[in-house]
């Protein structure tokens, strides 16, 4: 395995950082100071200077105004965009955007790609991606997907229930995961289609308030009606929909846990300040054994996660699906920035608490890395299975 980063990659990461420093973590300061939410011109500012910086887009190509850099690659660079839950959305990298443009530049037709691709690249539009359903539809088993598509003559027409659908309040068009045909297995008669936000059909019933300060964009819950799209609304194939949802979450997993590496290291240098800084007991707080092994623990469990998405990275960039390798990375990743998260607010204390500090609001939200795209207990269903594949026959 080659986990090798190029000079050149290695120079943007850190511009990214300084980027992210100097010029986002001083609007996320001002908006933990005053309690307000990221509105779309403070954005959009951000987004010009990132733009004006050539920090744009990493994965896409370079023709699009991108950095055209690879899976493996973007590893280092999404954790600097990282550090501030706003570096992803800056430099045009956050979920889920980033794991569509990745859909889209894998799938697309070149209708699609003028039409939806490009104006999203460039950051002029928003996307959100339509699977998970309200019980009794799709969640953790994505093939009790209950939401339709009929043909109708030469149209499709679209009902069904979704929910927590992401960027749904601002998506320009939604990517939607619909059963074509339910004669056959699900991962055979389910079909992806691509729809304006203005389709009629298209009811969007609620954000959904989530744990945690509001997300920029929201996470709807929506309603098609008699959605009607044409033939060319089709993503990739007919009965292709499962197919095309594993090339895009597979990677999607994968850059979540580069991107929530960078607030769970930026979480330890903060509380690793406090606790030089910070006496009780007749010393600073570092020279405390407990304090130690809680910043050691996280160091450690830090540098395993990276090693993981670097090897998944390497065998995503062979070629491989590497199912098994982003579930555990999934797994490892989340539960280890939840645990780092949860030392780093015990060691900075009350500030920790305090919104005076990010971690309180990186602790709040990294609660769900545990359950969206995938939760850890179906990740560890896939590694279970593998193991069982290779070893249950040797039992006995
Ligand atoms: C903030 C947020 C953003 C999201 N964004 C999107 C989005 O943009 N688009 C989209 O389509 N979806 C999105 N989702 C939905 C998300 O992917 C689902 O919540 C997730 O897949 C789990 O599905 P569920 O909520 O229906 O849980 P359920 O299927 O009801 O499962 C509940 C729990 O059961 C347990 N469980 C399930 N299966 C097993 C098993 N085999 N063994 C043991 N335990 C098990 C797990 O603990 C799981 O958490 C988002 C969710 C959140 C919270």
């Amino acid at each position: 395995m080659e986990f090798e980063i190029p000079r050149h990659v290695n120079l943007v990461a850190q511009r990214v950082r300084q980027f992210v420093d100097n010029e986002v973590i001083p609007v996320e300061s001002e908006l933990l100071r005053t309690g307000a939410l990221l509105t779309n011109d403070m954005l959009q500012e951000l987004r010009s200077k990132a733009k004006a910086a050539n920090l744009w887009a990493p994965t896409m190509p370079k023709a699009w105004g991108g950095m055209g850099l690879n899976i493996q690659e973007i590893v280092p660079v999404f954790e600097a965009a990282g550090r501030s839950l706003l570096g992803p959305l800056a430099i045009h990298c956050a979920a889920p955007d980033e794991g569509n443009m990745h859909l889209l530049h894998n799938w697309a037709n070149e209708e699609q790609i003028e039409r939806y691709l490009a104006p999203l690249a460039k950051g002029e539009t928003f996307s959100a991606f339509s699977m998970t359903e309200p019980p009794p539809g799709a969640g953790s088993d994505p093939r009790m997907i209950k939401t339709r598509a009929d043909k109708d003559v030469d149209d499709w027409v679209i009902n069904g229930h979704k929910w927590l659908n992401s960027n749904g309040e601002i998506a320009d068009f939604f990517i939607i995961m619909a059963v074509t045909n339910s004669d056959v297995h699900p991962y055979q008669g389910c079909t992806q289609f691509l729809a304006p936000r203005d389709t009629p059909g298209i009811n969007i019933l609620r954000d959904v308030p989530v744990m945690g300060s509001k997300d920029f964009g929201g996470h709807v819950e929506i309603r098609f009606d008699n959605l009607r799209l044409p033939e060319s609304a089709i993503l990739g194939g007919e009965g292709q929909g499962f197919m095309l949802a594993q090339s895009r979450l597979g990677p999607a997993r994968l850059t979540h846990c580069m991107r929530w590496t960078g607030i769970a290291q930026r979480a330890l240098e903060i509380a690793t300040a406090y606790a030089a800084e910070r006496e009780a007991f007749g010393g600073a707080l570092t020279t405390h054994q407990a304090v130690q092994w809680m910043l050691a623990d996280s160091e450690m469990e830090l540098k395993m996660g990276r090693l993981l998405i670097h090897e998944a990275a390497w065998r995503l960039a062979q070629g491989e699906q590497a199912r098994v390798e982003t579930s555990i990375a999934k797994v490892q990743v989340a539960e280890t920035v939840d645990r780092v998260l949860d030392r780093c607010v015990q060691i900075c204390g009350g500030r920790g608490i305090s919104r005076d500090l990010p971690l309180s609001t990186w602790y709040e939200k990294a609660r769900a890395f545990r359950i969206y795209d995938g939760a850890s207990e179906v990740h560890r269903m896939v590694v279970a299975r593998d193991v069982i594949k290779r070893y249950g026959a040797a039992v006995g």
